[in-house]
């Protein structure tokens, strides 16, 4: 199936529906296609120990989405409409959620300017839809460190552009940057900050954090250029919670190289709603490349992602309420 809700000013949101999954008539002027105003959302229903199922956090995905609109000169959808497409799409498409311990169901909301007029301002009729999709394991055969490629070509985001916005323009602008991590055999982009080309902001759709040899946690600060990741802040809020001590400031490319041979950086790791969190084992650069440690799956990366996975999927004790029942 897929929910839509429609948008034009004056009228606000109107319409909700659900409908079997079909092509959308798009005319030839729409907005979106020549100026490409859109967002989007992405996020997980998994199944409770009890058959029944649940989402991870979809208030927070409700808040980034509606600071996105705000960036992209759109109205935003109101809390109460998008948790309630989510919540009738689980309801109605509720076998195709994966039974197994790895699988959820994959939820992605999105809005896009439908206006047809071919003048550059905001639209003024926007779409909102939902699709999901089941998805499996993100590692078929286990968890498995990631080689990442630091780009000394292209940056992702510039103070006062779209950065912390989950806008579709920003992953446009990104594909040429993966293409060049693909060709030099590594798994993801690592972007440097656009001002000085040095400091690691993130990774092509993951947030980056450092354990470094204190057991602290150690990450970007988001200061308008990073996405700011749900996952990131679970796994600080949940580290805080257990005593670790966590600090937001910038980590440098060089300081990771460092700090990676004298030891002070113990550990790194990329999260995301898809992989939740994965050790990163090996970073590549023209210059040359180095491994975190022995290049394998840190300790403290490893027992995060446990904890997280295991409040995701009901396993464990919720203590932030987190989990959003649904069924
Ligand atoms: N950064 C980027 C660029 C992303 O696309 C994503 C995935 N949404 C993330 C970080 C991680 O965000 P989240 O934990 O909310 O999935």
């Amino acid at each position: 199936h897929m929910a839509t809700v429609r948008y034009a000013e004056g009228k606000g949101w109107y319409e909700p529906r659900i409908e079997a999954r079909a092509p959308i008539p798009m005319d030839p002027a729409s907005a979106v296609l020549h100026y490409a105003q859109e967002i989007f959302e992405g996020l997980k229903a998994y199944t409770m120990p009890d058959g029944g199922v649940a989402m991870f956090r979809p208030d927070a995905n409700a808040a980034r989405f509606a600071q996105s609109a705000q960036r992209m000169a759109m109205p935003a959808v109101p809390q109460s409409v998008f948790l309630e497409s989510l919540r009738q799409m689980i309801t109605i498409d509720q076998k195709w959620i994966p039974q197994s311990d790895e699988g959820s169901l994959y939820l992605r909301p999105f809005a896009y300017a439908s206006e047809v007029f071919l003048g550059v301002r905001p639209s003024m009729e926007y779409l909102y839809l939902v699709i999901a999709s089941p998805v499996g394991a993100y590692f078929s055969g286990g968890v498995k460190p990631v080689t990442v490629w630091v780009t000394p070509d292209y940056t992702r985001a510039a103070p006062g552009g779209t950065g912390a916005a989950k806008c579709g323009g920003n992953y446009a602008a990104g594909l040429s940057a993966q293409a060049e991590a693909i060709e030099h055999g590594c798994d993801q982009v690592v972007y440097l900050d656009a001002v000085e080309r040095k400091y690691v902001d993130e990774l092509g759709g993951m947030n980056i954090v450092f354990v470094m040899d204190d057991g602290s946690l150690v990450t970007p600060p988001l200061g308008g250029t990073i996405l700011p990741g749900i996952t990131r802040d679970s796994i600080l809020k949940l580290a805080q919670r257990a005593g670790r001590r966590v600090e937001e400031r910038p980590v440098s490319i060089d300081e990771w190289r460092t700090g990676a041979a004298s030891g002070r950086i113990r550990e790194a790791f990329a999260c995301g709603t898809a992989a939740v969190i994965t050790p990163i084992g090996t970073v590549r650069s023209p210059e040359g490349e180095f491994t975190v440690a022995d290049g394998g799956s840190g300790e403290v990366t490893m027992a995060l992602r446990q904890e997280l996975a295991d409040i995701q999927r009901g396993r464990a004790e919720d203590p932030f309420g987190w989990v959003h029942r649904v069924l």
